[in-house]
């Protein structure tokens, strides 16, 4: 009868038990007293019946009281009345204890439902916590990944621009930038061996790498020396097994402290520094040793730069008119964005064969740098060589440049370039006359682009 309750059920009888039990056991035992003496024999087994249930409900110390009173209500009862009325009352009492045992074996069955359902409830409560924790570390564990995954990713990028980075300053600030995705603690310089550094020296002369986590507790340089410097950390970079510099991390923020883990972190990346700064150096060696390009099978710049040294000399000793052309693409940045990089690289081959077929052999037609090139024409005044810029520039505009995509339809684009031509003067030195030719690039970029600009003695500043 009362196996299953329901939750707001037990809630409401929560209420009767405390609330309306009290009142109604002093109401009943008003009315008991009242009709005691006068109605013994209807009045006992009602009052009974009142404090049966308000036991069964209340089920503590006051329902037994509430008995007691019914008991002893019958003994007073037998004691004052008749003989039938003694038998009805004596009936009644073993009835009463009959159906006091019948009703408390119910109730018993109903306490240990509620302790079962209490138990239950405990236990979906706590399922419940752990569900709700598991879902928080699930949520921290997706936002952990999704942080790694944006480190990761620019990882890569900062990774590609050091495959594409071969100039040493750029690759020492990718570097340092790189260091600091790592630990993200304080601010990072590379330093080469000349450095005046003083923790820098310090760590090359000892040729160990130096840690300290407060410079507060560190007697080994001075205050001044510090400066701001609340923490400290050098490594020193080898190139072959030589001193090459070192890599310096310091916070001036109390907060922030370097510690032993930073300093097996940094070694290992100290080493990493090392092999990517001696691939740039060994790459840059290299290359000026080539006298073509890798991509293109033009002549590499230093090649250019070469030939146009002794062609100077060749030209003022002869009397013989040369001009130098920049020609840089325009807009290129949108080929690598948009088709990706290898569709550039794809590109800027087609670009060189279609340069490579209107120049001359005696020509020196160079890459110059990523997607710029250079032309010395030998021989040529600059009104030449502006009529041959000028049909180039159309040949290119007219081209329709196939772009490597993974699709069914290869792309084609167009695409158009821009040139700064000048003519040798009194220039002595490459740069010079390389400068020029640049300038007057930088006023056709600047003109609106796809067009060729020959440089004017007026332009120099
Ligand atoms: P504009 O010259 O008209 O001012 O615009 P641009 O977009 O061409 O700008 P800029 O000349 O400064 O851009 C050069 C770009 O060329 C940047 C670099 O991503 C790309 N680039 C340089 N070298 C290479 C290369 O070897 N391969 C590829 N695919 N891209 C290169
Ligand atoms: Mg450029
Ligand atoms: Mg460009």
């Amino acid at each position: 009868m009362m196996i299953n309750l329901k939750k707001n059920r037990v809630f409401i009888l929560d209420i009767f038990k405390t609330v309306l039990i009290p009142v109604l056991s002093g109401i009943c035992f008003i009315i008991w007293l009242f009709f005691l003496f006068q109605y013994p024999i209807l009045v006992f087994p009602s009052i009974f019946i009142v404090f049966t249930v308000m036991y069964i409900f209340s089920g503590n110390v006051f329902g037994g009281v509430l008995i007691a009173f019914a008991v002893s209500a019958g003994v007073f009862t037998i004691a004052t009345t008749g003989t039938i009325n003694k038998i009805l009352l004596i009936i009644e009492i073993l009835w009463i204890i009959f159906a006091f045992l019948e009703i408390e074996k119910y109730r018993q069955l109903w306490i240990s439902e509620k302790i079962k359902l209490k138990v239950e409830h405990e236990v979906l409560d706590r399922d419940l916590t752990l569900i709700q924790s598991s879902i928080t570390n699930n949520e921290n564990k997706i936002n952990a990944i999704n942080q790694r995954m944006q480190i990761f990713q620019s990882f890569e990028q900062m990774i590609n621009s050091i495959e594409n980075t071969m100039n040493e300053k750029d690759l020492i600030k990718l570097l340092e930038a790189l260091t600091k995705k790592f630990i993200s603690k304080g601010k990072w310089n590379i330093k080469r061996h000349s450095s005046k550094d003083i923790f820098v020296n310090y760590s090359k002369f000892n040729k160990v790498p130096l840690l300290i986590t407060n410079t507060e507790e560190d007697r080994r340089f001075t205050e001044t020396d510090y400066k701001n410097i609340s923490s400290l950390i050098v490594v020193p970079i080898e190139i072959e097994n030589n001193y090459w510099g070192a890599i310096k991390g310091y916070c001036t923020d109390k907060k922030e402290f370097f510690d032993d883990y930073d300093l097996r972190l940094l070694s290992i990346l100290a080493s990493l520094i090392g092999l990517i700064l001696n691939n740039a150096i060994m790459f840059k060696k290299v290359e000026a040793l080539a006298i073509t390009d890798g991509l293109t099978g033009l002549y590499t710049r230093s090649y250019f730069i070469e030939r146009l040294q002794e062609e100077i000399e060749r030209a003022k000793t002869n009397s013989i008119p040369i001009t130098v052309a920049m020609i840089d693409i325009d807009y290129f940045k949108k080929v690598n964005d948009t088709y990706g990089h290898l569709a550039g690289d794809t590109f800027l081959k087609q670009l060189s064969n279609i340069l490579r077929r209107r120049f001359r052999a005696v020509d020196v037609l160079s890459r110059y740098g990523g997607e710029e090139f250079a032309v010395l024409m030998y021989h040529t005044t600059i009104n030449e060589s502006y009529k041959i810029l000028e049909e180039v520039r159309k040949m290119v505009e007219e081209e329709k440049f196939f772009m490597p995509i993974e699709s069914y339809h290869p792309i084609q684009i167009k695409k158009t370039i821009s040139i700064g031509i000048a003519e040798l003067k009194d220039e002595t030195n490459p740069d010079e006359i390389i400068k020029k030719a640049d300038d007057a690039l930088y006023t056709a970029k600047k003109q609106g682009r796809n067009q060729t600009c020959i440089y004017k003695e007026e332009q120099k500043q």
